[in-house]
């Protein structure tokens, strides 16, 4: 029996991006165990010994974990694929829905009995980050109740979004002909700005409770520094982010009116009036360079080319076969190809990881830049510091694992990037 090219590269990639992976987390983990007996010299003045210590053993215990996660997911692609696992939920599917309820009854049941297999084995790794990793080094602020609300939020959140969207897009696959995937494309393009307008202020809310800034003299900082910086004036609010977890941050998120910068309230427990008027500048830095719109359009351009892809892939019946599953003869093969193309893509799109990681680096430092001209920049570098601190980060990361996966520059580089600008 002779494999499909298709086959070949399919494993190799899959194999190649594991390698990789795993080299990566070996070069993270050893990197930061042989820098964790010495705080780095520009951090020494203000980070003790204790505390990079802690954040080494982190850093280690995350990257481990990480490992394990990716050695099973890989296995779990693998057998999705290849070993005929897909295959076989798919004909188990069909020969239970097909005959009474009809093709696209079959195709949304295949889809989410692949969503719910793939959710229950991912449980017990959730479970284990949660309650192990993160408890162990106290960040853990979630209870097995939380927990198990937030699992029946986000799963009826899934189904009320994902279903009417799948169901549309088959629809579209099923009697749009030959150009099926630019009607797709528009669909899905649709759903992700409608996403993005209601996620702020739909979506978020059911998780957490978010308020505007309740110190006073702090609001009105705030406000001075959001009207220099032309956004909107109800733009800052607080996300009850400790009653999950100790780990603090900030983030700039939404669209037109739904815009907005979101502060967790662990974050602002530990900074200065002034630190916080500097991180919420880079936040509007974010804005101000238009970093949203330009991913926004870059995962557009990308989407419509993937799915130019898929268009052509899915009449090829080599594409199943070489992918381990055999394609049906009596209905629309439509839900097969969504899930192949969305299994197999990320074993190829890993490899241009490092791109992407690049750009919103990038922006990060256009932020940081922002942040110094409208704010001070001494400021940013202070609370820059706490926040690595509150959240364990290291501060000595392997440089190549940098370049892999970090999408904020580290600390070291930050900093002297803000020490370089003119105060
Ligand atoms: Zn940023």
């Amino acid at each position: 029996m002779s494999l499909h090219p298709l086959t070949w590269l399919f494993a190799a990639a899959l194999l190649a991006a594991l390698a990789t992976r795993l080299w990566l987390a070996t070069r993270q983990v050893r990197h930061v165990a042989a820098h964790r007996h010495a705080v780095p010299g520009a951090f020494a003045s203000r980070v003790t010994l204790d505390a990079h210590q802690r954040a080494a053993d982190y850093t280690v215990a995350k990257t481990r974990f990480g490992l394990l996660t990716t050695a099973f997911g890989s296995a779990l692609l693998l057998g999705w694929t290849l070993l005929g696992g897909l295959d076989a939920l798919n004909e188990a599917v069909r020969d239970a829905v097909l005959p009474r309820w009809g093709a696209l009854a079959y195709q949304l049941a295949l889809l989410g009995a692949f969503v719910l297999i793939g959710a229950a084995l991912d449980l017990p790794f959730e479970l284990w980050r949660t309650f192990r990793v993160e408890q162990r080094f106290g960040f853990n602020r979630t209870t097995w109740r939380l927990f198990a609300v937030d699992l029946v939020k986000s799963a009826l959140v899934a189904i009320v979004l994902g279903a009417p969207l799948a169901a549309l897009v088959l629809w579209i696959m099923g009697s749009t002909g030959g150009w099926w995937w630019l009607w797709a494309w528009a669909a899905w393009t649709a759903f992700n700005l409608l996403i993005l307008v209601i996620y702020p202020t739909l979506i978020a809310p059911l998780f957490n409770k978010f308020e505007p800034l309740r110190d006073e003299t702090l609001a009105v900082r705030v406000q001075t520094l959001m009207q220099r910086c032309g956004f909107a004036a109800k733009g800052l609010f607080v996300m009850d982010g400790s009653r999950r977890s100790a780990h603090g941050n900030a983030y700039f998120t939404g669209l037109g009116a739904a815009k907005r910068v979101v502060f967790f309230d662990t974050l602002l427990a530990t900074l200065t009036p002034a630190e916080v008027e500097a991180v919420l500048a880079h936040e509007l830095g974010h804005f101000k360079r238009r970093h949203v719109l330009k991913r926004m359009l870059a995962m557009f351009a990308l989407s419509l080319a993937g799915l130019a892809l898929l268009g052509w892939l899915a009449s090829r019946s080599w594409f199943y076969t070489a992918l381990g599953v055999t394609p049906n003869l009596a209905a629309p093969n439509d839900a097969l190809a969504l899930l192949l193309f969305a299994m197999a893509l990320p074993a190829f799109l890993f490899f241009v990881s490092p791109l992407s990681a690049l750009l919103s680096r990038r922006h990060e430092f256009e932020a940081d830049a922002y942040a110094c001209a409208q704010a001070s920049g001494a400021d940013l570098a202070s609370a820059l510091i706490k926040l690595h601190q509150d959240n364990a980060a290291t501060l000595t990361p392997d440089p190549v694992y940098v370049r892999f996966y970090y999408s904020h520059p580290p600390a070291g580089e930050r900093l002297a990037a803000l020490a370089a600008k003119p105060a």
